[in-house]
């Protein structure tokens, strides 16, 4: 029996919560858990292939790092590590393409409304009823991992999905990531008023 190894077998597709939800990345995954990285050193980010992209990128995938910057060190960084590990069914434009599209198909923001939370309000939400307001619009459960904010609040961090091999549909998770959990009641993180419009 031949057995080819398979270069990855479904995706994380990674968003943050800021005003809308943000795209942290898509990353190639095992159903073991691990996972291929930096792949193709031939292959960097060249960003003229994803220039007329840039403005919708820039709204979508912007970097939320301190200080912020033009998010081209963010692509790229997220294109070498992770998206040259599955060459096998995009190019760099590709990759870009696919994460915006799976960005629209999950609507985070309106599956929360839907279930009457808007992360923008400042209040407290139970984790329950966030994993459950996400599992009715994708179809499929999350996983989200939280941090913990300056008064010791648990707040929501990343919020994964898993994407099938061809990085089109959702799917259920063959395997949960290992990020830290969140408690039953979290907040999301401001982006507004108090942190960083003021310095604005
Ligand atoms: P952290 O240590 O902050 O959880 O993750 C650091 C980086 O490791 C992430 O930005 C991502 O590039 C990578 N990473 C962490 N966990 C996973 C995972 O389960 N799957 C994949 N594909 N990458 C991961
Ligand atoms: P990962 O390796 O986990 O895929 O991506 C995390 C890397 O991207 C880190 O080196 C981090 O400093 C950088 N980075 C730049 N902008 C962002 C951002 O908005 N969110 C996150 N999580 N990491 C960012």
């Amino acid at each position: 029996i031949l057995t080819v190894a398979k270069d990855f077998d479904f995706f994380y597709f990674v968003q943050q919560p800021a005003e809308d939800f943000s795209i942290h990345g898509l990353w190639p995954n095992y159903n073991d858990g691990t996972y291929p990285s930096n792949c193709d050193s031939t292959n960097s980010f060249d960003d003229s292939k994803v220039s007329d992209l840039e403005s919708v990128l820039q709204k979508e995938w912007p970097t939320l790092a301190c200080p912020s910057g033009d998010g081209l060190k963010f692509w790229r960084h997220e294109w070498e590590k992770h998206g040259t590990c599955a060459e096998s069914i995009f190019d760099e434009r590709g990759y870009f393409e696919a994460a915006l599209s799976l960005k629209k198909k999950a609507n985070l923001l309106r599956a929360l409304e839907h279930a009457g939370i808007r992360p923008a309000d400042g209040k407290f939400h139970k984790m329950e009823q966030i994993k459950d307001a996400i599992t009715k619009g994708v179809g499929y459960a999350p996983y989200i991992e939280c941090n913990v904010d300056s008064s010791g609040y648990h707040q929501v961090y990343q919020v994964y999905q898993c994407v099938d091999a061809s990085a089109t549909n959702f799917i259920e998770c063959p395997v949960f990531p290992h990020g830290r959990a969140c408690g039953n009641k979290v907040e999301f993180p401001s982006f507004s008023s108090a942190s960083s419009r003021d310095e604005l």
